[in-house]
């Protein structure tokens, strides 16, 4: 009897440690990052102007709207190899008081893929559960600046990618906030992308912000992630390019190792079981510490 009544006073106080513990630090959840992740994905085949990426979307608006941030959409028709295509990003703003923006983005389309059932778990599912995951934190932490999320339509070639063909839904944006003054808000950009991989690995992306890319991998090293943020440079094509065109301090952050000879990436293999919640909580814990700092 003592030795129960001991025990469960033990209990108590370890679950009493746990709830101060998660207070602290306004967790972000893998595991929940993972789950949208996997509803996302669930759609199937998501490239844009079809039938699953306008289900998707209706998705993300569910999750966002008990959030009680603004929402609003980028609505155009991009001129593709496979013709006009109807496309749409999705952005949600908490608003902050200070007059300057953050934003982290990420795309939820995945690759037109004619004769495979592509679903691109980590390749336009990760970014878009991530994302989700990330506005539950950003909702509940005080921020001074306004913070953007975007999830961005478009992102993949119809075919082989060039300057014109993919980045459809940023080249869009990046315009049209050119116009409306809000890119000379931008304190920092955040593009994130397949960074759900079981086996995790940023590279440092050459043509991204040097301080900005430092500012991160010195955050990662100083929370204990410092293995999953490589020493290793690398030029990658990506969301953050049409924005650092135009002078925004902006970096992406990408795993392109994905598999074997990266044999997962634009394949049948980007399935969910190549994800780890715990990648997702690395890359969530690393951006929500660096979000603070900026
Ligand atoms: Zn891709």
């Amino acid at each position: 009897m003592l030795r129960k009544k001991s025990l469960s006073r033990a209990a108590r106080a370890l679950a009493m440690a746990c709830i101060a513990a998660s207070a602290a630090t306004a967790d972000f959840s893998g595991a929940a990052a993972l789950e949208y992740t996997r509803k996302a994905v669930a759609f199937g085949p998501r490239p844009p102007g079809s039938e699953a990426n306008r289900k998707l979307q209706g998705y993300i608006e569910a999750q966002l709207k008990p959030l009680h941030c603004q929402i609003s959409f980028d609505a155009f028709t991009a001129q593709t190899p496979a013709g006009a295509i109807l496309m749409r990003n999705i952005i949600a703003k908490f608003p902050g008081s200070s007059g300057r923006a953050i934003a982290i983005t990420g795309h939820f389309d995945t690759k037109p893929m004619p004769g495979s059932v592509f679903v691109g778990a980590n390749d336009g599912g990760s970014s878009t559960g991530f994302l989700l995951e990330l506005a539950q934190v950003v909702k509940t932490t005080s921020h001074a600046d306004d913070i953007y999320l975007v999830f961005f339509d478009g992102e993949e070639a119809f075919g082989e990618w060039s300057d014109t063909n993919g980045t459809f839904g940023s080249r869009h944006l990046a315009g049209k906030w050119a116009e409306e003054g809000v890119l000379a808000r931008i304190k920092a950009l955040i593009n994130i992308d397949m960074i759900g991989d079981k086996d995790l690995g940023i590279l440092q992306e050459t043509m991204s912000s040097a301080p900005l890319r430092r500012q991160v991998w010195q955050t990662a090293t100083d929370l204990g992630y410092g293995k999953y943020f490589l020493n290793l440079a690398q030029a990658t094509e990506d969301d953050h390019l049409p924005f650092l065109k135009k002078g925004v301090n902006a970096l992406d952050l990408i795993d392109f190792d994905y598999g074997p000879n990266n044999e997962y990436w634009h394949t049948e293999k980007d399935t969910m079981d190549k994800l780890s919640a715990h990648s997702f909580e690395v890359v969530g814990n690393v951006l929500v510490a660096v979000l603070r700092k900026l």
